[in-house]
């Protein structure tokens, strides 16, 4: 049976990524770990002491996914010095690798995301599917890259790139020629659609960075618009409290806030505590917490909202 004549009753899909058609949580403790202890191993140090040092890159970086933490540790500057071509050949490509080998195995979108997207584009081939995030821009789509999900998207919505560390004492870029070329480049993945960088300050709860994309796709005014907008995100806090207040229609991705306890301590022990309330939503019974327009039990669940 075709469904092709079926006209799609929202006239743009604007979507979360963390925790909402991946679980970063897992992802990024089981990756980050394996980075961690490797290099705890190459400088004889310990997981728990880079962790505490990881918080403060973090902080002082203003992203939890900031890619050049290696060679920002304290221990591994100081077990290095300016021989920079060591840390980078030592510590950082092993770090890197243990990250990336780990991540082949966590990186991967929750179940049925894949067949979703491509529900929906075999039935609205042109309704709009942005992403909007508050990780940097070329983190996302290095992510939605590896997910595979990256040619399902019109636009993607991050923040400003990751700065580029280099040696306080010899002012040398601390990143592996080749790895620095494709952050230069700002490597796009072959992406064809749309790339907007927004302000550090349009981060989430605030409601710059949809709004952005409601202006960007002319659904803003007259405001009645908007309730062709579903905004799909897992943070009832962060993402449902602002589609309400922008009035677009949400959708909550409760399955996205299953998460599990030792897992979350372990995050807890390298994440500013900011950013663990920032990417994880921890359920609660607060009454005042925003309500969404829907509850998705499984990203699947979009297919229903779509009449699909
Ligand atoms: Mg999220």
């Amino acid at each position: 049976m075709s469904n092709n004549n079926k006209k799609s009753p929202y006239k743009l899909i604007v979507t979360d990524i963390d925790n909402t058609v991946f679980d970063w949580v897992n992802y990024y403790v089981t990756s980050f770990n394996a980075l961690l202890d490797t290099v705890a191993g190459v400088i004889g140090s310990t997981r728990e002491i880079l962790a505490g040092e990881a918080r403060d890159v973090f902080t002082t970086h203003g992203s939890i996914e900031y890619p050049f933490l290696a060679q920002e540790l304290r221990s591994v500057n100081q077990f290095y010095g300016n021989d920079i071509d060591s840390m980078l050949s030592e510590a950082v490509f092993k770090g890197r690798e243990a990250f990336m080998k780990a991540a082949q195995s966590v990186l991967k979108p929750y179940t049925e995301v894949h067949g979703t997207f491509a529900e929906i584009r075999r039935h609205y081939p042109d309704l709009p599917i942005v992403a909007l995030t508050d990780a940097p821009r070329y983190v996302a789509m290095w992510k939605l890259n590896k997910l595979g999900l990256l040619e399902f998207f019109d636009a993607v919505y991050g923040l400003a790139d990751p700065r580029v560390p280099t040696c306080e004492l010899n002012r040398r870029v601390k990143v592996d020629p080749e790895i620095l070329l494709k952050h230069l480049q700002q490597s796009n993945f072959g992406f064809k659609g749309k790339i907007r960088i927004l302000p550090d300050d349009y981060e989430k709860p605030g409601v710059r960075g949809l709004k952005t994309v409601l202006m960007d796709y002319e659904l803003d005014e007259p405001v009645e618009q908007r309730q062709g907008v579903l905004w799909i995100g897992d943070n009832l806090r962060k993402d449902i409290g602002l589609g309400n207040r922008l009035g677009v229609r949400s959708a909550w991705a409760e399955y996205g806030t299953r998460l599990d306890p030792g897992t979350l301590a372990s995050l807890a022990l390298f994440s500013p505590i900011q950013n663990v309330q920032k990417n994880v939503y921890i359920k609660s019974d607060d009454p005042s917490a925003p309500k969404p327009s829907v509850v998705f039990a499984t990203f699947s669940d979009l297919l229903k909202e779509l009449s699909l």
